[in-house]
Formats: C-alpha cells, structure tokens, sequence
C-alpha cells in the first residue's frame, strides 16, 4: 500500500517512469555498494493528448530513448496549449502508473471453454485466434450486421469516433450505443443545446470566464476547480480578474468552497431557482432587447395549438426536419405582422422593421390570438415569484433576489451549467431555463459569456453557405447535409435520418435497435418515444430478450462489443445488466479494454487496449478551447505486451464479422469522406489498405489528415507533423479574431432550425408533432412539478432516517483507467471517509446516533436496491440530504487499487429512462439510512 502527501506525490510522478522506486538495501549495511550508473539514452518530450476526462488535456512527455526502446519518465501541461495553459491535474501527471499497472490487460483473452460469463477464467489468445474465434460464432450463429451493437465509451467518443464510424459503416450495422452521449452530454445539455443549437461535447460552448464578472454556477459540482483543469485555469483567472462567482449546490463542491456565495438549495430544485431569477430578469427589464429582437426566436408570433405554444410557420410535418420557408413577427415600425426568413441569423434582414418583443393586446393573425414567444416566456414564469421558489428550494428568497440582480445589471455576467450534476426528469426544462438567462443577459458569443467553439463555426459556414446556394432545396440533399452539420442540426440529421428512419441504405433498412423498441413499448405499455434518445442502450435489454421486432421481423441482438465503458457499474441497475450479459441470446460479448473491468469479467473475449501514452493520432481539434487549434498524439512508450489500439481493432473486426460479405471499406470511406470533407478518392485509397491489414487505420486517417490540413495551412505533410510533433498544438485562430469573422448569431447562422437562439424552440415543436405534446419538451418553457418518490413532489420534506440523495465526483479519479492507478489511490485513500462515505450533516447524524465512520446501509425508497456504506460527518451538506462520490465501487477483483472501494452506485440507482433523452434519472428518489 502506499501512503503519500500531494507534495510527495509531485516528486514522486517525475520519477516512476523511470523506475526509480524499487527497493534499495542500505549501503551501511554492506549489501550494497552505491554507485551510480549513467542512464542509456536521451532524453526527447513528445506530444500527447491527456485521455482521463473529457477536458482532453494538451500534455507533453518527458521519455527516454534509448535507440527504439522508449520510455516515458514525466508528464507536464504543454506550454503552447490555450486549453489547459501548460497544466494538468494529478489524474493527468500519474498516466505513467497506468501504462505500467500490473493489472493490465496484455494479451487478448478467450473465456475458457465451459465456463461461464462472470467467472473470470481466460486463456491467453493471440490475436489471430481471436479473429478467427469471432469469424466463428457469427458464421455458427449467422449473425446479421443489425444483430451487433458497438457499446462506445470514452475512448471511442473523445478520440476514435472517426474508426468508430466507419467500422459500423463498414459492417452495415446502424447499433451504436455512444455511452458518454446517453448519460453525460444529452443527459443534461439537451435543454441548453436546443436555445443555442451546441451538441458536440462537454464544453460545446464555453464560459468565458477570464473575462466575465458575474458567474452564476448551477449543478452538484460544476466541475470548476476539482476535475478540469481547463475549466479551473480560466476559473482561477478570472476570480484573479475579480469575477464573482455564486454556486447552488446542496454540497458544499470544491466549486462552492471557491465561490463568493453558496446557496445550499434543495436537491432537485434548480428550475425553480432559475424560474424565479428569469422572471426577475424580464420583469425589470434587465434583458438585452436588441439582441432578443434582432438574433433570437423570441419575437415570433405564436398560437396555442391545443394547449401548446406553436410558432406560425412552424413546419408541422412529424416526418421532415423542422426546417420553416418562413416566420412571421409583429413590427413595432408598420404596426403589421410581416415575415421573416426560415433559416438566418436574422430577424430583420434588408428590410427595416422593428419586431416586437411583446405582441399589443388583442392581436390576431390568421384567424387565431396571436402573441410572440417572449409573451410566452413571461406567461411561463410570472408566477414564478422568489417567495415561491424559496419555499421549494429551501432558501431565503433575497439569496434568488440578489442572484437574478447581480446577473441582470452587472456585464458582462452568464450562467454556468457544469456536467454530472444531479438528474432528474425536468433537467431539460431547467438547463432549458439556465440557457435562456443567459441569452437575455447577452451572453452569447462575446467576451464573458457563452463562445462557441471554432468547429462550430467552420461547420455552419459550410451548411450555411450550401444552404444559400439552394443546394439543400432536395429534401435528402437537406437530409444528408444536415446529418453532416455540426451541432444541433447535425445530431437531429444523424438521430432522424440515419438512425431512426430504417430507410438509410447502408443500415439494409434497419433502424437502430432503440426504434424498434419504442415501437414494442407503445404497443405494449402506451408509452411514447423518447425523442432525442441519441446513441441510446435504451431497448438494448429487450432486444437480446428477443422482445423486439422489425417490419413483422424478429430484430434480436447477438453479439456485443464493448470498447471503453463500463455498462455494468454506468448505466445503473447492475442487476438487469448482469441478467441481459449472460443472457444465452447473447451469442458473444466482445469487451477491449486497458483494466479488467467489472464488465471485462462478462466477456466471452477481452481485447487489450493501448494507453493514450502509446498511441498515435490523427489531427485533432483542440478539444474544448475557444481558439482554433490542431493537435496530435505521438507514442512516448514501446509497446507493451501485445496490445492495440481502438482503430486498429475496428479493422480486424470489421473483416471478422462482415470478412465474407467483403468487410465494406468503400461505405466506410463515403461516411468518413462526407463527415469530414476529406477528399473520398483519398480516404478510400488509404482505407483499402486498411482493411487489407496493409496499414493500420490510425495511420490511414493520420496521413489522411495531414495531407488534408497541411494543403489549407499551405504547407507539405512532412512539415505538419513535424510542427506538431516541436509543438504539441498549433494555434491557428484566436478566440476574438474568430468572433470578429464568424459570430454566431452576428455573421452566421447558429445551428438551430431557424438559424437564430431559440428562446422558442423549433425541434422541441417538431417533437410535438412526431411524438405527441408533452411538457418535458415545451418548445418555450415548463415548469415539471416532479415527485422524488409516489406522493412526494417537491415541497417535500423527509424526516426521520429519509433522506434526498446527491452525488458528484472526486478530483483525483474519473473511470477505471484513474481509480485502479497506485499513485492516485493513495491520494483518495488519505480522505477516505469522505471519498467512500456517504456524507451526513452533524445535525442528521445526532439524531440517528451516527458517528463517524459508523457502518450503514443505505436503502433506496423507490426501488427497494440496499448498498452497505460508512457515514461521513461534515457541514458541508444540508440537513435533509446524504451525498456520495460516484468515482467508485468496482468490483472485478483483478484490479488491485480500486475493487471494493467505495460505493458502487450501479446498485443503488435503478435503470430508469429519462423522457427526453432517455438519460438516468439518477438521484430522483429519497435514501434511508440505518445504522448496521
Ligand atoms: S483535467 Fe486532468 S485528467 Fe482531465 S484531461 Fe486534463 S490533465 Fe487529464
């Protein structure tokens, strides 16, 4: 076991790689003579992107090289970089003890004949086995391209998404099931990404906090100081600009220990919070009106369509994107309604007009009461008053007062939303409700606020440009373009067109699996469909039970891969997890991986996977960074065992399941071609030799990239990556000089189905008519009065051993590849009360007559599931609410650091669907707690 301070830790992360840590016998003792002997080779750094969270770090790596044997002794921030501003965390400085964890996976594994799934018994493979063993069981059990699911986790989401693609494409199968896009990016931006149409991570659009002055943070732990350093670099700088800084969190996060005011309000209470500052803000006239009449839907005229707001011009075809020829606004000049154009930036156009925010008294307009969106908006949150909503959140209501004034007159201010906040089922009204605050304060796409990132815009001058050109005027020209848009319009392409529509050819007509599985739960429980339910597992259970069906088809799955993720322990409802993976249907589970995962320890074969360290890349975007800039990843370590990485595995794959079929290379290359704009006679040239085993894919699509990207910048591809490789990342574009050429909504269009921010939303209309009204997605604004438990709505109150429940996470450890690491591990278990227990307030611990550390069992009230748990005692949560870090709770016994450790929420949280993204409505039940 080791036990080391944080100070300990730095010194010692500088010297693990080169294995200076084993024991030396004491040369006073005469065993031993010092000397010292000079280490072979030089000393080179090279580039790298850090892998353990989705801020993707710019790092750079101290190696030694000694002729072809490479070995990295330290990892630093990469000074160039404007993302993380030359620093890392202690999760990015320990990546060396993940590459050398002697729990890694080696070798490729096959379950040993007769044994059964859970068990743990593998032989080692080689890889030519394991092809051969895949080609096998889908011939034996002719298994359909429809019939394999790819799970993506990380890995696959952040930094192979490209292979990830063209191997489905490849085999012909439409199952992808984006894990980081179900429970993190659409489980909570959904509400945001509909106002200002992002949708491509985690920091889609980015706080620009060096320069704002008031910033209002909402969420459990909004992810500021403790876990992304590219959020804390431009936190700490901006309160060093004197940024104040007010956080809502029934915990007292590392966020709120930082913050100028924490208002401890009740969990799950955010959207009245947000409701009341809303109607503050409009009811004082604290809002940008130029802005809103000029940029946003907030003028258009709209009716009541059966009790649901609906603009006039609204597209109402349930099977068509929600693209409109044309709005219609009221204008304040002529005193007349008059129209304004389907899909700008704009609202006014070459015309001089002036739309109103409010409609006058009385209007009519085609035969029915008319008023604009921003009428709408009031009508939603006037009764919204600070006494009401303190009653709810359990706060004073001069805490919403002072919040909604220091937003409203004190510029430049936003609203930060954070991630792996608490969820519950109004989570996209609420985050609804945070955007549209920030759009009335102004703070879009400027300094201070909201700024998107480069690739969005380089993607909507694109669309925008063939849209303008009438391109787009054949409705699967708009189809195929819009899958390939970015954010918002590209997710609705991909989600609408690709994978639901069961006509895309090359899915041979089938839709994802979670189609045919809205179709059974209409059938059989009158449920609707969940509409933005992108790269979804929801059905996944019923599909491999044989529940569902296809065209009057049976529509099963068969084999499973699981690349980077770790359903068993994530997707909550460990119980029905395990039952579906060893499930006989289930013909073959496939999982690659670095660490043997509780769901490594279910597979039929196990793949190991490369670290990030070992890796190369193809050009990058520089993640979440507001400026435009390029990266790579360059190996620092020889290889280990016989590993590969992600898109090497998709190619051997992709020949072992479709190899008699012809292992569709051409269609991988249409899909990558038409995804990234790269040259289709290139990518299919390279992708042949590929698929042909002459050339690993990675490789393919670096080449691809550089020479792509070396013919724009005016250079060879030989000098590209040597830049890259001097430099790490290359700055093309500051943020400023790109918001002076494209902002959005100033010059172009954001990508939203009306071009504008939407105050009054488009697709959440288009949602109306597909799946029917419901106020989960109100295209303007709902307030969703959910219960915790049957009969407890949010006024409730628990007593006695009941409890609200909240989680968040720990700055030392993200997934697997962290928690199983020694150096980290010995940090966490430093805190271990706090990092493993379940957090109590002193208050609620005297009255059940807890002490630290005493034994508990924790039950959930809804579902009945039962953990067993320790109390921590601390201020730092309310009364009425327990609190427990999710980074924990593995279970595979392989993992020597993090089996056992913590609480594995997978068991406490049951499986249940959120309604519009089908996200887990994780923390939506109360806890009791008794002492064992
Ligand atoms: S914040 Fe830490 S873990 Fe995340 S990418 Fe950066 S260095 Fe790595």
């Amino acid at each position: 076991m080791i036990s080391l301070n944080r100070r300990d830790f730095l010194k010692l992360s500088s010297l693990v790689g080169g294995g200076l840590l084993f024991f030396r016998p004491s040369a006073k003792a005469g065993l031993y003579t010092p000397h010292y002997e000079k280490p072979k080779g030089e000393i080179k750094y090279y580039p790298n992107i850090c892998s353990f969270c989705s801020t993707a770090c710019d790092i750079k790596v101290r190696t030694r090289v000694d002729g072809k044997f490479k070995k990295p002794q330290k990892i630093d921030g990469n000074p160039n970089s404007t993302l993380n501003r030359g620093r890392i965390c202690a999760r990015g400085q320990s990546g060396i003890r993940t590459v050398y964890n002697p729990d890694r996976i080696k070798y490729p594994l096959i379950r040993v004949e007769g044994s059964k799934r859970g068990e743990w018994k593998f032989r080692k493979a080689t890889w030519k086995e394991v092809e051969e063993y895949i080609r096998k069981k889908v011939q034996e059990h002719n298994i359909q391209p429809h019939e394999f699911a790819i799970f993506a986790g990380q890995r696959a989401c952040a930094y192979e998404r490209l292979g990830a693609f063209a191997f489905l494409a490849s085999i012909g199968s439409p199952n992808m099931i984006g894990s980081p896009m179900q429970q993190c990016v659409m489980a909570e931006h959904a509400g945001a990404n509909a106002t200002v149409g992002t949708m491509t991570s985690h920091d889609e659009i980015l706080v620009d906090m060096d320069n704002t002055k008031v910033m209002l943070v909402v969420g459990s732990n909004a992810a500021l100081t403790g876990i992304s350093v590219s959020r804390a670099v431009r936190f700490a700088q901006g309160k060093r600009n004197g940024m104040k800084v007010i956080v809502v969190d029934p915990r007292m996060s590392e966020t709120a220990s930082k913050a100028d005011k924490w208002i401890p309000a009740k969990p799950g209470t955010n959207m009245p919070f947000l409701m009341a500052v809303l109607r503050l803000i409009i009811k004082n006239e604290w809002y940008e009106e130029e802005f809103l009449r000029r940029h946003t839907t907030a003028p258009f005229l709209v009716f009541d369509n059966n009790g649901t707001p609906e603009a006039f011009g609204q597209n109402a075809n349930p099977e068509a994107l929600p693209f409109a020829e044309k709005y219609y606004v009221y204008d304040e000049f002529s005193g007349e309604v008059v129209e304004v154009e389907g899909f700008t930036n704009d609202n006014i156009g070459n015309k001089k007009i002036k739309p109103a925010l409010f409609a006058p008294k009385g209007l009519t307009f085609q035969g029915k009461p008319a008023k604009t969106a921003f009428d709408y908006l009031w009508e939603a949150v006037k009764d919204a008053t600070p006494e009401w909503a303190a009653k709810l959140c359990d706060i004073p209501a001069k805490d919403i007062e002072e919040t909604a004034e220091m937003l409203g007159t004190i510029k430049p201010a936003n609203v930060y939303l954070g991630w792996m906040d608490g969820r519950y089922e109004d989570v996209v009204q609420a985050r609804k409700a945070a955007a549209i605050i920030n759009v009335l304060i102004g703070g879009v796409d400027r300094l201070g606020g909201w700024i998107y990132t480069p690739e969005l815009r380089e993607g909507m001058e694109r669309f925008h440009k063939a849209y303008e050109s009438g391109q787009l005027k054949n409705p699967m020209n708009l189809l195929m373009a819009t899958a390939m848009a970015p954010g918002l319009l590209g997710m609705t392409g991909k989600l609408e067109g690709m994978m639901y529509s069961g006509k895309f050819p090359m899915f041979r007509g089938y839709p994802h699996f979670s189609r045919a599985y809205f179709d059974y739960r209409a059938k059989k429980e009158g449920k609707k469909g969940i509409p933005f339910s992108l790269f979804t597992n929801a059905g996944f259970q019923e599909a491999v039970e044989g529940k569902l069906t296809w065209n009057g088809k049976p529509y099963q799955i068969k084999f499973a891969y699981i690349y980077s993720t770790n359903p068993l322990k994530d997707y909550y409802g460990y119980k029905s997890w395990v039952k579906t993976f060893t499930n006989p249907n289930l013909k073959l589970v496939v999982v690659d991986e670095i660490l043997p995962s509780d769901m490594a320890a279910f597979a039929d074969v196990i793949l190991p996977d490369k670290t990030y360290l070992e890796k190369y890349s193809s050009i990058m975007p520089d993640g979440p960074n507001s400026d435009m800039a390029i990266r790579m990843r360059f190996p620092s370590v020889s290889q280990i065992g016989d590993v590969k990485g992600g898109d090497e595995v998709f190619c051997i794959l992709s020949n072992a399941i479709a190899g008699k079929r012809g292992g569709d290379y051409f269609s991988a290359s249409m899909i990558i071609s038409q995804f990234t704009g790269w040259d289709m006679k290139t990518v299919s040239k390279e992708y042949a030799l590929a698929w042909r085993g002459k050339k690993p894919l990675y490789k393919a699509n670096r080449d691809i990239a550089l020479s792509e990207v070396s013919k724009k910048l005016g250079m060879t591809s030989k000098q590209l990556e040597k830049a890259l490789e001097e430099k790490g990342v290359l700055i093309l574009k500051k943020k400023e000089e790109l918001m002076e050429e494209a902002g959005m909504p100033y010059k172009l269009p954001v990508p939203t189905f009306s071009g504008r921010v939407e105050i009054y939303s488009t697709l959440f209309a288009h949602f109306n008519h597909a799946y029917g009204v419901d106020p989960h997605w109100d295209p303007i604004l709902k307030f969703i009065p959910f219960e915790y438990k049957k009969g407890a709505g949010l006024d409730y109150k628990p007593t006695g051993n009941e409890f609200f429940f909240a989680f968040g996470k720990v700055p030392e450890m993200t997934y697997l590849t962290t928690a199983d690491n020694p150096l980290l591990h010995a940090l966490v278990e430093r805190h271990k009360e706090e990092n493993y227990g379940f957090w109590m307030n002193p208050k609620s611990a005297a009255r059940l007559g807890l002490k630290e550390g005493d034994k508990i069992e924790v039950e959930n009230t809804v579902s009945g599931q039962k953990v067993k748990s320790f109390v921590h005692i601390t201020e730092g949560i309310r009364e009425d609410t327990v609190y427990v870090m999710s980074d924990f709770g593995f279970q595979n016994k392989k993992l020597t650091y993090a089996s056992g450790k913590g609480v594995d929420l997978g068991r406490l949280i049951p499986y249940r669907l959120g309604p519009v993204t089908a996200s887990a409505m994780s923390c939506q039940f109360t806890v009791k707690i008794r002492k064992i």
